[in-house]
């Protein structure tokens, strides 16, 4: 047996808590994988805390990314040994997770560790990292951003998926403008690629449906008023790479940049991406991202922290982005 995070009704509502699960309890897939690192994303604390409904069935084992080698597989594509990492495909939602010693997971699920990264490397960047370079991605594909010129903003800064975009972004050459609500991280945000900053006080207010033009394109964790406002002030032509609510999932806009700036809201979704996509923001990741930079973004944690994280993340309390030790419960 091992430690698991399971979710599960407690009062009829979803929480978080350590249970022992033996490798015969786990779901019958075709490649059994020995797990290194998980990680901590938004969705993770959502779907511990309960506050989110994550968990489409219970008990659910939590976690939505691993890191691991391959143990046994029935699948001709993977065989003992492989180091694999596997971002999203519902797990944590529909599928058991990451955060326990063991899983079993579908051969089309994993991809091959990136030769750039270690296992705790690779869940440094995680679901929130692989996600700002899905984004990134989206906007070079969409290809209105150009190196040196123009601003390209990032909300939710100093978050885990804001972290990595600017990083990205900023080795690329782009003008990046952060927006956080924690001017304590700005020193953290320039170290990181941040060249300007505006207060998420400031996007988070209503404000009017056109505003001057500013942003050429912007990658948006945030949501709601943010986004509105993120998109009122794109510049004619310019794109939005959506992909997060931590400010909520409201969108109280008008149609008006689009139709009279022709601004784009790019919509990404990282948990069913393809694997084409896949393979292309993890070649990104390899290529832009700067192994410093990451470390200092990443702190590392025993699993048996999840409760008190889950409940940071909700918050808006994790600095960049939080490995987990799933041995250490
Ligand atoms: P995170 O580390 O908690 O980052 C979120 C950041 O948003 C916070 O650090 C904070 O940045 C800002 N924020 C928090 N609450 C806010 C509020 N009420 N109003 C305005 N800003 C607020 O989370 P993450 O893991 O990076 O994920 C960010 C978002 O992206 C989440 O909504 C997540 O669900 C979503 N996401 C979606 C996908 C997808 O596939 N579509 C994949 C990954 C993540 P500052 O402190 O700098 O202001």
């Amino acid at each position: 047996t091992f430690r698991a995070m399971v979710i599960d009704a407690v009062d009829g509502k979803p929480k978080g808590a350590f249970r022992d699960i033996s490798v015969a309890d786990l779901p019958d897939h075709d490649v059994l994988v020995e797990i290194a690192c998980s990680t901590l994303n938004y969705k993770d604390g959502l779907a511990i805390t309960g506050k989110g409904r994550i968990a489409r069935r219970m008990p659910m084992m939590g976690g939505v990314d691993l890191s691991g080698t391959v143990l046994e597989s029935r699948s001709p594509e993977w065989k003992p040994g492989d180091k694999v990492v596997l971002n999203g495909w519902g797990l944590s939602e529909t599928e058991w997770g990451a955060y326990g010693r063991y899983q079993r997971v579908k051969p089309e699920w994993l991809i091959p560790l990136p030769d750039a990264f270690s296992m705790e490397q690779a869940m440094a960047i995680g679901t929130a990292g692989y996600t700002s370079a899905l984004c990134v991605d989206a906007l070079e594909k969409w290809g209105t951003i150009k190196p040196g010129e123009g601003e390209v903003l990032v909300t939710g800064a100093a978050g885990g998926v804001g972290s990595v975009a600017i990083a990205l972004l900023a080795a690329r050459g782009y003008n990046v403008t952060a927006s956080t609500g924690r001017p304590e991280t700005h020193d953290y945000l320039a170290s990181l690629g941040a060249t300007n900053f505006v207060d998420r006080a400031t996007l988070a207010e209503k404000g009017g449906p056109l505003q001057k033009e500013r942003w050429t394109g912007g990658v948006d964790s945030v949501g709601s008023t943010t986004l509105v406002n993120a998109l009122a002030q794109t510049v004619r032509g310019g794109a939005i790479a959506a992909c997060g609510l931590a400010g909520g999932a409201d969108l109280p806009g008008t149609v008006l940049p689009h139709i009279l700036r022709a601004v784009t809201l790019i919509g990404v979704d990282s948990v069913f991406a393809t694997r084409e996509q896949r393979m292309s923001a993890w070649a990104r990741l390899a290529r832009d991202l700067d192994k410093a930079k990451l470390g200092s973004m990443t702190t590392v944690e025993p699993m048996s922290n999840l409760p008190r994280l889950a409940e940071d993340i909700v918050a808006g309390r994790i600095r960049g982005r939080v490995v987990i030790d799933v041995m250490a419960v």
